[in-house]
């Protein structure tokens, strides 16, 4: 009988326990604060806006309900349109369906991989021309690299749109030394599992508004009045992260700046050894930005190279590697055929071409180095037999 050893899994984005935080869960259980409310949720908001320089922050189930709730503080509704990145996670976009509203999709750029602010004028232009102005403007920062905010503020700015910044891969990024997420009117961060920080599921709403902020909490509990009785007046909704969880996001917080540290050094690595290879490029950081290098995202010329996306994505899943294709834009989703799209230009569309091109390498900050050699040899051989084979 032939015994083949199944080489460790090697995952995209794992969750990297800190160790700190026991202490703050132990807390909830000895205080009986098993709830959706209590210390640590009350101290992990505060710990997130004062890191990121926002007023307040309300903690969530989830970085989509965080959408969907500041979606809803700026009154969208039933026939409304919101622009949103076409590159990025259906989560993005979801909540805007909640609504009822209809989603515009804007393009990339080519440096950020992130908006567009050539497609967002255009969209704008066109926009105000048919009186057809957007409720709300949700800018995705890419892969943890901030988008290029100070041209689509001031877009945002001359149509007076609002903004929600979807930073859910980019906490602990900076844009001209402020904080990934503080740009627009709402921020909002995800703890989901595979996020930089995890609190296994959760998201965080950021403002500097704080009557909005309290009634983000208002509508996140039921939106329930302040009468002696059960009453009711607006729709709301169950979205408050429970203080078992904010224990956990506690204890992960602590050691940000080192996650985000490991994860671009892996990125330093996989440029300094794929980055030689002429066929192959490693997206980019934009000048005066710091990126979390949330994911290695890099792409290739199949044609110079001689291999595919998919075959690379075969080559590392023989080798019990996790890797994954860029996002496929969403306006290429079947969810979302029938919603408008501005692509970069006329005769460039980004998004389409990052997803054709692109791939995203394992990058968890738990990855040891020799994992990582693994990835690269693997990436290494599939590359050098595609150059024998042209
Ligand atoms: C993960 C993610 C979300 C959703 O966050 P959840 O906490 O999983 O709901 C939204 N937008 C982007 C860009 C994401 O990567």
């Amino acid at each position: 009988m032939q015994h083949t050893s199944v080489k460790k899994r090697i995952f995209l984005s794992p969750p990297h326990l800190s160790g700190r935080e026991l202490k703050y869960i132990s807390e909830a259980f000895a205080s009986n604060w098993v709830a959706p409310v209590g210390p640590n949720v009350d101290e992990f908001e505060k710990e997130v806006a004062s890191l990121v320089g926002a007023k307040g922050a309300v903690a969530v189930s989830s970085g989509t309900a965080a959408i969907h709730l500041a979606l809803s503080l700026l009154g969208v509704k039933k026939g409304d349109t919101v622009f949103c990145s076409s590159l990025t996670f259906v989560a993005s976009a979801n909540p805007i369906l909640y609504l009822g509203a209809d989603p515009v999709f804007i393009d990339s750029e080519p440096v950020t991989w992130s908006m567009s602010p050539s497609a967002l004028k255009e969209a704008l232009k066109e926009a105000a021309s048919i009186c057809k102005l957007p409720k709300a403007v949700i800018i995705v920062n890419l892969y943890g690299q901030s988008a290029k905010m100070d041209e689509l503020v001031s877009i945002c700015k001359e149509y007076q749109i609002p903004i929600i910044e979807d930073s859910a891969e980019s906490l602990g990024a900076t844009y001209k030394g402020k904080a990934s997420g503080t740009f627009g009117d709402f921020g909002i961060y995800s703890f989901n599992g595979n996020k930089i920080i995890t609190t296994s599921g959760g998201g965080m709403l950021v403002s500097d508004d704080t009557d909005a902020l309290s009634k983000a909490r208002f509508l996140a509990t039921q939106a329930k009045d302040p009468a002696p009785f059960y009453q009711h007046s607006e729709l709301g909704y169950n979205y408050r992260m429970s203080n078992i969880l904010a224990g956990l996001g506690r204890g992960q917080l602590e050691v940000l700046e080192e996650r985000v540290a490991a994860r671009r050094a892996i990125f330093e690595i996989y440029q300094q050894e794929l980055g030689p290879f002429l066929a192959v490029s490693l997206m980019p950081e934009l000048e005066n930005s710091f990126s979390t290098r949330w994911l290695t995202a890099l792409t290739i010329d199949e044609e110079a190279l001689g291999v595919s996306i998919n075959e690379l994505l075969e080559s590392l899943e023989s080798e019990n590697i996790e890797a994954r294709h860029v996002w496929k834009p969403l306006h290429m989703q079947p969810l979302f055929t029938k919603n408008k799209y501005y692509s970069h230009s006329k005769n460039e569309n980004i998004s389409e071409k990052l997803f054709k091109t692109g791939i995203c390498l394992p990058s968890g900050s738990n990855m040891t180095l020799g994992e990582q050699k693994r990835i690269i040899d693997c990436i290494k051989v599939t590359i050098s037999n595609g150059l024998k084979k042209r």
